[in-house]
């Protein structure tokens, strides 16, 4: 498993976590007294049915899982996949109908990467030695070359200049992330009513590459953004997101072993998809969910 370094030198102060933590406390604990991510969304929807749309998206541009990224749509992968084996990458990739790939600035994952593969030739390598530069470079590169081997375009490498990304850029703000199960998550829609989360795409990997996914975000909350004030009180959350009362059983399963490791840090809750009260019809459409039944790992222990 890949360790998570700081993002490195920064040209400007740098963020005050404090009130952006307190901020998000005060959004979860409305959900908790609400009982919960299912009767938090569904009260939401309720008011403002146009809410639904943040779970009927049809995306499918390749990202990275990070928060601070602007489009919360389509396929979501650590790295757009960059701390995959290739051939499960292009496996994956290929069902599910990628329509570009993205890369971004300052990303934790190909920071990740990059100091594997330079330690490989030199075991001394420390993160400190990586500069901002090689990171972005190998960013770009990783995703352009993914496109090509794809025969989809390169989207650009988003950043904070434009519109791509928005939030500090020194520092993470999620504490929490959506394993999202039915390729339809958006939450671009959901950023008025929840804080900003990483987003993890569950079908579009093995099991094995969707659980490392989550396992890099809750890393990437503890060394490169809230750290410490992640508690047993003020856990990490990651939300199952499913389409079906049994997907929902299922995905829970999944995350199970990971709430084995992190203990009281991590908790989990789930939500089913609110769209079908508002479009009973997308019921009968088949799940994508089938389209890597055959790859699938069963839940490790
Ligand atoms: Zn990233």
């Amino acid at each position: 498993m890949p360790t998570f370094p700081p993002a490195g030198a920064v040209d400007t102060l740098p963020t005050d976590l404090t009130p952006i933590w307190e901020e998000q406390c005060d959004d979860l604990h409305a959900v908790a007294a609400m009982g919960g991510f299912q009767a938090f969304i569904n009260a939401k929807v309720m008011e403002d049915p146009s809410l639904a749309h943040a779970f009927m998206s049809h995306g499918r541009r390749v990202c990275c899982i990070d928060e601070r990224i602007t489009d919360g749509d389509g396929i979501r992968i650590p790295g757009s996949g960059i701390l995959m084996q290739e051939n499960d990458l292009l496996d994956s990739l290929h069902y599910a109908g990628v329509s570009s790939v993205t890369s971004h600035t300052r990303c934790g994952a190909v920071r990740a990467s990059l100091l594997s593969q330079l330690q490989l030739t030199n075991p001394n390598t420390t993160a400190a030695m990586i500069t901002e530069d090689q990171v972005e470079e190998a960013a770009k590169h990783f995703a352009k070359d993914l496109a090509c081997k794809l025969n989809v375009p390169y989207e650009g490498h988003l950043a904070f200049d434009g519109e791509g990304m928005t939030g500090p850029s020194d520092v993470h703000i999620a504490r929490m992330t959506f394993y999202d199960g039915t390729n339809s998550l958006n939450t671009t829609l959901l950023q008025h009513i929840l804080p900003p989360a990483f987003v993890v795409s569950r079908n579009f990997h093995p099991l094995r590459e969707a659980q490392r996914a989550v396992e890099v975000s809750f890393n990437i909350a503890l060394h490169s953004g809230f750290g410490a004030r992640i508690t047993e009180d003020e856990p990490f959350f990651v939300v199952a997101v499913a389409r079906s009362e049994a997907q929902r059983e299922k995905l829970c399963d999944e995350l199970a072993p990971l709430l084995r490791k992190h203990g009281a840090l991590m908790r989990c809750d789930s939500i089913v998809s609110p769209t079908l009260a508002f479009s009973p019809d997308l019921e009968d459409l088949p799940e994508m969910d089938d389209i890597d039944s055959s790859q699938i790992d069963e839940p490790q222990e």
